[in-house]
């Protein structure tokens, strides 16, 4: 079993720690938020004073926050300075490309490994364990992470180098960002000819218009059991983080000069449902932007 500090004990940090506990592991955390960590004592995690110190006598070290700027003033800020020689850095964050890479040169630079892991499965599935990892980096720091990505998550997928498992999250949401909206836009469509959303529902269900945004997480009510839709929107996967990580794909678009027009067309709509005040709600209920506001 593994000495491991965890860094950032939000949303989704603090049950994945949790579950790292459970795996019988000795995990220390730090979070800015003192509220934070005394939930995080509740699930068993020793709380330090700060990340420096939780690095310390660590093997591993999981971050867990917001953007690449939080990443790197961790690193930056005495956590790399305190580890101990070939401690194995994980970052789950869900960043942008060149602050992964960043992160993994100031790492690998420090002596140590390194690892982009980014989650799909929202704060649901950091709860269960079912996370899905996609990581990029070496398959040294790969192999080390593997059964310890395991006792947090279902799948752990190895994409290829430094920054390989952000470039995966980032496709992954772009694709499924564009989708829901073209789900969207069909029942939309749907509603103005006269067709009931069970019809086109089991038509697309078992058609070529099939997407998991429709079968598994359907934006209207009454459809799919588990879909946000029928408990008012709660999320599930908040509009504010879909917007999140369309801007980081439209950043890596930019960077690589790849010609991505829906996703730019998604990332607006997306701005203008946060802009309504809707970032708190499901990104399925990009829906009601789509019929106009009132249109529910
Ligand atoms: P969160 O805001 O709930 O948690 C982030 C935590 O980091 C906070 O508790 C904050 O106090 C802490 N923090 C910030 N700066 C810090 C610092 N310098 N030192 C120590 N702690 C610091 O966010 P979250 O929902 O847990 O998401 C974390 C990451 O996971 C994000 O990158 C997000 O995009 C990604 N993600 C979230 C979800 C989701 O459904 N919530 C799903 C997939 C990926």
């Amino acid at each position: 079993m593994a000495r491991i500090g965890f860094i950032g004990l939000g949303n989704m940090g603090l049950p994945m720690a949790g579950n790292l506990v459970k795996a019988g592991h000795a995990v220390v955390g730090f979070d800015l938020v003192g509220e934070n960590l005394e939930r995080a004592a509740g699930r068993g995690v020793n709380p330090e004073r700060s990340a420096a110190d939780a690095a310390k006598d660590a093997e591993i070290v999981v971050t867990m926050l917001p953007a690449g700027k939080q990443v790197l003033e961790v690193y930056q800020g005495g956590v790399l300075g305190a580890a101990r020689a070939n401690t194995l850095f994980i970052d789950s964050s869900t960043i942008d490309v060149a602050s992964a890479r960043s992160a993994h040169r100031l790492a690998t630079e420090a002596g140590m490994l390194a690892l982009d892991a980014p989650v799909s499965g929202g704060v649901g599935g950091a709860e269960a364990a079912s996370l899905t990892f996609m990581a990029g980096g070496t398959t040294a720091a790969f192999a080390q992470a593997k059964p310890i990505l395991e006792s947090m998550g279902r799948r752990v997928i190895h994409c290829g180098d430094a920054g390989a498992g952000q470039a995966a999250k980032i496709c992954n949401n772009m694709m499924l960002g564009i989708n829901m909206i073209g789900v969207s836009e069909a029942f939309t469509l749907a509603e103005k000819l006269g067709l009931s959303h069970k019809a086109l529902f089991d038509v697309a269900a078992a058609s070529s218009g099939q997407s998991w945004a429709l079968t598994s997480y359907c934006p209207v009510p009454g459809l799919v059991a588990a879909a946000p839709a029928n408990n008012n929107y709660k999320p599930g996967f908040a509009s504010a983080l879909m917007l999140k990580d369309l801007k980081l794909a439209q950043e890596a678009a930019a960077v690589a000069g790849a010609s991505t027009p829906l996703g730019a067309a998604a990332a607006q709509l997306f701005g203008l449902h946060n802009a309504w005040g809707e970032g708190g709600t499901d990104f399925s209920g990009i829906i009601h932007l789509i019929r106009g506001r009132g249109g529910q």
